[in-house]
């Protein structure tokens, strides 16, 4: 069950956030339900048309003080993990029976908060005051409070604390007191807020542990101050003066790095996303385009983040077969040129066929076709593939190698695995270009192969 809070304020007590208001609307939400599918149900239950406001939902978070004693944290709902994280609260928490959400309603088509709406919610608390290192969580005031949302000072909470500043960079407003896992995560979000109002800053740490944010234009007021703090140990924001008083940059003058994180999310979900693609993600999100040059690098970037370069990519090949080969029955030969020093090999080439494949062929045709494919990219190899045809007239998948080139030796080590490792039964026919290497191969004394070649 989720208590959906609206039309009230959202408040700071001894046990953190609570909100104060009428009573509040309740709703079923299935775990595991996507935010979209949330907020199209939300608009007709609080009556409300979609193409004119907007909802921004804030949850109330646990986290364990000691046994049965709980404080809450003010937790932005803006992508489907953080709802997960609030949907999931009283599994985690059996005490804890109801999800409650703080609904904000901002209208959509003049820009003006709807009256109900707490409008308020995160006002500015006192920016020019510098917070000492040595201060204690005051949860006295409303103000100060708001400064503590995201102290993450219990270490029992499931909640890891990048996830929570790359919520701040979807709720994309910098205020005095939150608090971010190091100093990269916080340039992260200065970097993605420069970016939206197309400034950029530069970091320097002018004491151990305390950072200076500044805009790069000469003589601009716009500036940010953060530290680690002891007391919970991440690096809080303690000051923020502005706004900028520069113009701003043309947008597209910033890093491939920047545009490397934003799109990192989506390359982990959806790796085969094209460039056309990301770019059209990017102008809709951005409201500018990115170079083609610079998104490709960007893509290369977020795949490496998020699957490691390529020599790593390589190295856990050795350990995919042997996974195949063990969980599924993998036939795998692999080929190596040697070194002088034995301890180091050069790969020449792969073989591999699926248990499932040698089982079913003997209810084929008794039909092989080869043929090769440039694998291009990093490495420019060869794939090697033999099919047969089943009784359908459908292709079959028989055998595959990977090799630096298809020369005899290569193809005379592909037939071979084949015969002996993969086809039980003489009379097979061959269907392959008329290549010289293949035709070499197959009329050598002792082939397997054999003119007519079945
Ligand atoms: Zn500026």
């Amino acid at each position: 069950m989720v208590l959906c809070h609206w039309n009230g304020t959202i408040k700071y007590g001894p046990d953190g956030v609570y909100y104060e208001g009428l009573t509040p609307t309740k709703i079923r939400v299935r775990q595991k339900t996507a935010l979209s599918t949330l907020l199209n149900g939300l608009y007709p239950i609080f009556g409300l048309d979609k193409q004119k406001s907007e909802f921004k939902i804030f949850g109330r978070y646990p986290v364990v003080v000691s046994p049965d004693l709980f404080t809450y944290l003010l937790l932005p709902v803006v992508n489907d993990t953080s709802l997960e994280t609030m949907l999931e609260v009283p599994t985690n928490h059996p005490s804890i029976k109801d999800v409650e959400l703080y609904l904000e309603v901002k209208s959509t088509s003049d820009d003006v908060a709807v009256p109900a709406a707490c409008s308020s919610l995160f006002e500015n608390p006192g920016t020019s005051s510098k917070r000492q290192r040595t201060q204690q969580p005051p949860e006295a005031t409303e103000a100060s409070a708001n400064a503590c949302l995201l102290k993450k000072g219990v270490n029992s909470s499931p909640l890891k604390p990048q996830i929570m500043s790359s919520l701040w960079v979807d709720d994309h407003e910098l205020r005095v007191g939150l608090c971010f896992k190091d100093r990269y995560e916080l340039k992260k979000v200065v970097d993605w807020c420069s970016f939206r109002g197309g400034q950029r800053c530069v970091v320097k740490e002018i004491k151990k542990d305390e950072y200076l944010f500044e805009c790069i234009r000469w003589k601009c007021n716009w500036s940010l101050l953060a530290a680690r703090m002891e007391d919970h140990g991440f690096v809080e924001i303690t000051k923020c003066s502005g706004p900028h008083t520069c113009c701003s940059i043309e947008p597209d003058s910033f890093d491939v790095e920047f545009a490397a994180d934003e799109i990192e999310c989506l390359i982990r979900v959806q790796p085969t996303l094209t460039i056309a693609e990301l770019k059209d993600w990017w102008f809709k999100k951005f409201g500018c385009k990115l170079e083609t040059a610079k998104m490709q690098a960007a893509k290369k970037e977020a795949i490496r983040k998020t699957y490691g370069d390529w020599d790593q990519s390589f190295r856990l090949l050795p350990k995919l077969m042997a996974a195949f080969h063990s969980s599924n029955g993998l036939l795998v030969d692999w080929q190596y040129d040697s070194f002088p020093n034995s301890e180091f090999a050069s790969f020449r080439g792969v073989f591999w066929a699926f248990s499932q494949s040698i089982k079913g062929f003997p209810h084929c045709r008794p039909l092989i076709i080869v043929d090769t494919k440039d694998l291009d990219g990093k490495y420019p190899m060869k794939l090697m593939i033999a099919q047969g045809v089943d009784a359908d007239d459908y292709f079959f998948p028989l055998a595959f190698a990977i090799t630096q080139k298809a020369s005899t030796n290569s193809w005379r080590w592909f037939f071979t695995q084949i015969r002996e490792k993969v086809t039980q039964r003489k009379d097979i026919c061959l269907i392959s270009s008329p290549h010289r290497d293949i035709v070499a191969v197959v009329n050598e004394p002792g082939s397997l192969w054999q003119e007519p070649w079945y």
